[in-house]
């Protein structure tokens, strides 16, 4: 029996996806092989590698002069790899801090060039996103780096900056569930495996006008050395890539990036729904308006309580809620792949724990 699978990443992914890659695993395409047998080079492969990466740019809106590149090392890799290409020719990168990965993103920076913090939620321990207007952008800044959505602390950026650089954008917790701004931003990035896929490649959007200031460093380093291999330079990760596509597929057929960013809010508002109504048993401590459609954290009035209820959720065959081990508490994460059922049966396990505990 499939459980109801409310994982961080690796999460749940599409049970057709699963049923249609179990049907191909001993003989892809009449050939007699799985696609992870066959070679990267064969016309197999490269007709599953070029539909994924039309499929990205499909279901992102992407514009002409925007890249799609598959790389592995997932969205960490993009934390050294971002300040290593665009600060290649110099400048410094601007970071909003705004929880535990963008914090991350920016320590990851500082041994490849001069970055700093332009805006910091720390002091109010990261409860919300920055105004456009208190974000302080120094002289000579190349990038401003954001985050889209924040795993750990249930963060959502509502509104993109924009200021006089390019950003930078960590899409990687809500990835094709909101629209991209593809005005502003210069680099878009995210490991696959929380809306797309399983881990194993980060998907990265690149414009084409930063590809032209290539850094001195290893080719597997240079976004310039990907796109004119067309994310084909060494051997890739065919499988995560393969299903991916098939990920992506389903994605379009659904409608795309509209479809499902109402459909992650309606999954989110069913269960901050329940936690408003609770009279305080269940409290999530981000500031309403910024509050994340694809992480909901929240706590109990004893850690005894959030245990008995982890406890009870798996015997109901809900799984994947224990917060992140640096917070604590719950976290329900609603990806795309996690169908409404399953956001009924925590609202409704939420609903019927509370009552018998108050
Ligand atoms: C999961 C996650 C990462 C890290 O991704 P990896 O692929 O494990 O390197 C970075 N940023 C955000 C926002 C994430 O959710």
């Amino acid at each position: 029996m499939r459980v109801h699978n409310f994982g961080a990443g690796p999460c749940t992914l599409p049970l057709e996806v699963l049923e249609e890659a179990r049907e191909e695993m001993l003989d892809f395409a009449g050939t007699g092989m799985s696609i992870v047998e066959v070679s990267h080079r064969s016309d197999t492969y490269q007709q599953v590698h070029e539909e994924a990466l039309r499929l990205a740019r499909e279901v992102a809106q992407a514009p002409a002069d925007v890249e799609p590149l598959l790389i592995q090392g997932g969205a960490t890799l993009q934390f050294s790899m971002v300040p290593i290409n665009l600060l290649a020719v110099g400048g410094t990168g601007g970071y909003v801090v705004s929880g535990a990965w963008a914090k991350k993103a920016l320590s990851e920076a500082r041994p490849h060039g001069k970055v700093y913090p332009a805006w910091d939620g720390q002091p109010e321990e990261y409860r919300r996103m920055p105004r456009p207007d208190e974000i302080r952008l120094q002289p000579d800044t190349r990038y401003l780096h954001v985050t889209s959505n924040e795993t750990i602390g249930g963060i959502r950026m509502v509104e993109w900056p924009g200021l006089e650089v390019p950003l930078v954008v960590d899409a990687s917790s809500d990835f094709m569930a909101r629209p991209l701004p593809w005005d502003l931003a210069e680099v878009v990035y995210g490991g696959v495996q929380k809306n797309l896929g399983p881990a194993g490649v980060a998907l990265v959007f690149v414009k084409r006008s930063a590809l032209d200031e290539a850094p001195e460093v290893g080719s597997y380093l240079r976004y310039e050395w990907h796109a004119a291999n067309r994310s084909l330079g060494n051997t890739p990760p065919m499988f995560q890539i393969y299903l991916m596509g098939k990920v992506l597929r389903r994605l379009r057929n659904r409608g795309g990036i509209p479809a499902l960013e109402q459909e992650t809010a309606a999954k989110a508002a069913a269960v901050y729904r329940v936690i408003d109504s609770s009279e305080g048993f269940y409290r999530n401590p981000v500031e309403t308006a910024h509050r994340s459609h694809t992480n909901i954290v929240f706590r109990l009035p004893s850690e005894e309580l959030e245990r008995a209820f982890l406890g009870e959720a798996e015997r109901r065959g809900l799984v994947g809620l224990k917060g992140h081990r640096s917070v604590g508490g719950i976290r329900a994460s609603l990806y795309a792949a996690l169908e409404m059922e399953s956001v009924e049966a925590l609202a409704e396990l939420m609903d019927d724990f509370a009552a018998r505990n108050r």
